[in-house]
């Protein structure tokens, strides 16, 4: 087994066929935005050391990323500005390039006369495009490493997995060997590395960008790896405890609300795993965490490394698409356009207090998040409608938004990704069914409903 203080080379691929070379080793940051616990800087600082060469980050900013607003750049760059710190004090300078990934990456890797990139891992297509872009300019070695799954996407499986019971004795048989501790970040070459690079003027950057700054950023959730880690913390201590029994209860404050953490890369799900394993809390809810936070996560992952429709209609399943589209012309008891879903004006308290605390907080409850996008379904002029709308309004509020698992969610949500046919009824045809009496027989939706539409909504514990 690894022990943690080697990086499994399987956890790395070669982009190109160029060799390294003598010359500046450069990690291209873009997922995984942290120092701690992060193979893809680990394996830069393993190549660097090997080589003898300094070692450099590099952030690529593109003057836009698939219409994130303000809310989420906030908590982007704060995290970012922490990161810097922690690389200066390491002795590893930290460079901004502002424009289009996949040029200005390779120009100024030509610049810095690189001997090789190593860049994290995404399966969306807009980033493995630009690192298609970067490869084939680059004149030399770039690599991969899945820094953001503790099983790598490609190693765990060749292909799209129908549901969790097919990834999962994949995701248990390595499960062991790539769980493990992490070694501390070390760069030994770095002389004077720091002269050449000013710190980086974060607000600066933020006025650059065309973005849209209407969604404001959130005040509940503190961006950075400290604050990740003080979150997981409380969780795995103070929370997790219940998780298994409460999850969906929404009231209950009974999940650890990291995933805006998982998301920007401030926290490492395999360092949350490994903590979760570790932990007091009872055997039952230890797996029942660690259930959604590998397996379901790392389902997601899989949908959208071999699906590259993952973000539209057509990306279900063929028997979901076809049950659909046979009830496409079903009356619907109530049609809304997506503006009055966004300002939360439907005839359903319930759902118009998940759609508050999604533009308020940037977060919504995960039980609740399966009732939104259902009831997006059944009041839309069509499921492909629905489909769009969802996903236009998870990646527009949701902190965690424009992550596989809200490709996944809505898909699942809405077209039977990773789910079975259920019993038919209108509009749905066989995709699963949610409705309020339902979920007043789990959760006391009242208190849910007086509790988001307060002025102080929780911060989920
Ligand atoms: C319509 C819809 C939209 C969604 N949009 C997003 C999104 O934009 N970003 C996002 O990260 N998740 C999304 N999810 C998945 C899930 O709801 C969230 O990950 C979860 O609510 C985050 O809260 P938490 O961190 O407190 O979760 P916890 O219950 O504490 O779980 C811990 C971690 O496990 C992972 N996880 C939990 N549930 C799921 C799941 N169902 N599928 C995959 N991974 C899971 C997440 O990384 C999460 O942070 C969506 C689900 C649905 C149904």
């Amino acid at each position: 087994m690894n022990s943690g203080h080697e990086i499994d080379q399987r956890r790395a691929r070669r982009l190109n066929l160029r060799q390294d070379q003598k010359g500046p080793v450069i990690y291209w940051m873009s997922r995984d935005q942290r120092f701690q616990h992060n193979w893809a800087l680990l394996f830069a600082c393993h190549k660097a050391r090997l080589l003898q060469q300094p070692l450099e980050v590099v952030f690529t900013l593109a003057p836009s990323f698939l219409g994130a607003p303000l809310r989420h750049y906030d908590f982007m760059f704060k995290g970012l500005a922490e990161v810097e710190r922690s690389l200066r004090e390491a002795g590893i300078p930290m460079t901004v390039l502002f424009g289009e990934p996949g040029v200005t990456l390779p120009a100024y890797a030509e610049e810095r006369r690189a001997g090789l990139v190593v860049s994290d891992f995404s399966p969306l297509t807009l980033v493995r495009q630009w690192k298609r872009n970067a490869s084939a300019s680059l004149s030399c070695a770039i690599y991969e490493v899945d820094a953001h799954n503790i099983v790598p996407c490609w190693l765990a499986s060749p292909k799209q997995e129908y549901a969790a019971r097919t990834i999962r004795p994949r995701l248990d048989a390595l499960h062991r060997s790539f769980c493990t501790s992490f070694p501390q970040p070390e760069a030994s070459c770095q002389p004077d590395s720091l002269n050449f690079c000013q710190p980086v003027k974060w607000d600066d950057l933020l006025d650059m960008l065309d973005i849209d700054r209407s969604v404001m950023p959130v005040s509940g959730i503190t961006p950075g790896t400290a604050a990740a880690e003080k979150r997981l913390r409380l969780f795995l201590d103070k929370v997790l405890d219940r998780y298994a029994d409460k999850r969906n209860d929404p009231n209950a404050e009974a999940v650890s609300g990291l995933s805006p953490y998982l998301h920007f890369g401030q926290l490492s799900a395999q360092h949350a795993a490994y903590e979760a394993a570790r932990c007091e809390a009872s055997r039952e809810n230890r797996e029942a965490f660690i259930e959604e936070l590998f397996i379901r996560r790392e389902l997601a992952e899989n949908y959208c490394l071999y699906n590259d429709k993952y973000d539209t209609f057509d990306a279900i399943p063929e028997w979901a698409k076809a049950t659909l589209m046979e009830h496409a012309a079903d009356q619907r008891d109530y049609l809304y356009t997506p503006e009055e879903l966004e300002a939360a004006k439907t005839h359903d308290p319930l759902w118009n207090a998940a759609q508050l605390s999604l533009l308020e907080s940037g977060m919504m409850h995960g039980y609740m998040r399966m009732y939104w996008a259902k009831k997006i379904l059944e009041w839309s002029p069509s499921p492909a409608a629905a489909f769009e709308t969802a996903l236009w309004l998870n990646d527009r509020y949701a902190l965690d938004g424009r992550d596989p698992n809200g490709y996944a969610g809505v898909a699942w949500s809405i077209g039977g990704l990773h789910d079975r046919p259920w019993s038919e009824r209108p509009v749905y045809g066989k995709i699963r069914y949610m409705n309020a009496s339902g979920c007043a027989r789990k959760f006391d939706v009242n208190r849910y409903i007086a509790t988001m539409t307060s002025a102080q909504q929780p911060t989920f514990f």
